[in-house]
């Protein structure tokens, strides 16, 4: 069997849940070893083998360029059919760096992949269609939007393995500062359910409405471009084709129109729901599940009905 390398995503300390369902495509075509940048590799070994990584190669690097280039050597050292990692900002900027290194065929944002073919479904033109794309080539790097793929328990028992290789300099490149987005809740990204405010919403103050709810479903809050260009909700809240890929179990869209835009980040979403004034909206026509109702009275309804079974 080969190997199939997965580059795993840390949030801090811990693991983000998203990468599983990346081992669980890994483990469908090969055996998967575990690419992890950190200093404790102990810390993540049993989350790790619960998904089925048999190796964990653990590296030390912060820069990008380092980073690659020690992911090039292992995928070379532990012979690599495939890497796969998540299509996040951090994921896109490693697999295409590393891609290049190699030379070696690269998708982004896939939403489907079969190893054994080297095929995989890729979404385009924001979402209208869909790509069937086969890749040669040594090594298939491979971004998966992250939760498009459900996570299976594989136990195994894994092989630790700390990693070094001669990365050079860095090319130029030097980080002076990280600056951290975010809501302060649950990364939209990795979130399970997602509850996302329009134009409709008005104001910042507004969106209180919404992360209340958020808190008790859990989930996390997003915005639509109208209301991120109104100044109602920070930019790192924007769904949809200028803003975030996601793909949660349960997305709620309050006060959406429905654009092509705004589907084109989270059409993957399992269930839909959609909460609007006027029954002809375009949502209804995309959602699995319409409420015509004014959001302003809807959401506070279901926050109080989740509060009490809570
Ligand atoms: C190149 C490009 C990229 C873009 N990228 C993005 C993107 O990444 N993300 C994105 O979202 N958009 C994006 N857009 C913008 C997109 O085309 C739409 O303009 C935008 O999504 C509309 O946002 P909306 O649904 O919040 O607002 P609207 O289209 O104004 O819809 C508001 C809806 O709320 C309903 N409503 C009104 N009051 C209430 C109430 N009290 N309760 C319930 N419902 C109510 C209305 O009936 C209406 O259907 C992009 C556009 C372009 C051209």
């Amino acid at each position: 069997m080969s190997n199939i390398g997965v580059l795993i995503e840390m949030d801090g300390q811990e693991i983000k849940a998203s990468n599983y369902g990346v081992l669980t495509a890994a483990c469908s075509g090969g055996n998967a070893v575990a690419l992890v940048f950190t200093e404790n590799g102990e810390a993540i070994k049993n989350d790790l083998e619960r998904f089925g990584a048999g190796k964990i190669v653990t590296m030390s690097a912060t820069n990008p360029v380092q980073k690659a280039k020690l992911m090039a050597a292992v995928v070379k050292e532990f012979n690599l059919r495939a890497l796969l990692g998540l299509s996040s900002a951090r994921g896109r900027d490693l697999l295409a760096r590393c891609a290049c290194i190699l030379d070696a065929p690269l998708a982004l944002d896939a939403i489907q992949i079969d190893l054994a073919d080297g095929m995989v479904v890729k979404s385009h033109f924001s979402g209208k269609t869909t790509a069937i794309i086969q890749l040669s080539g040594d090594t298939l790097h491979v971004g998966l939007r992250p939760n498009v793929i459900e996570a299976v328990e594989k136990p195994v028992s894994a092989e630790l393995i700390p990693f070094t290789a001669e990365t050079g300099d860095s090319d130029g490149l030097k980080i002076l500062e990280v600056k951290k987005g975010g809501t302060g809740t649950i990364d939209l990204t990795e979130a399970e359910i997602i509850i996302t405010g329009g134009r409709p919403m008005d104001s910042a103050e507004n969106f209180k409405i919404l992360h209340a709810c958020a808190k008790v479903l859990p989930g996390a809050v997003g915005a639509s471009r109208a209301a991120v260009d109104a100044g109602f909700a920070p930019h790192s809240m924007q769904v949809g084709q200028t803003g975030k890929t996601v793909s949660p179990k349960l997305y709620i869209g309050c006060g959406l129109s429905g654009s092509v835009q705004h589907f084109a980040g989270m059409k993957t979403s399992r269930v839909i729901v959609g909460i609007n004034t006027d029954k002809d909206a375009p949502i209804f026509g995309k959602c699995d599940y319409g409420i015509v109702g004014d959001l302003f009275e809807v959401v506070p309804a279901l926050t109080e009905v989740l509060n009490k079974n809570r």
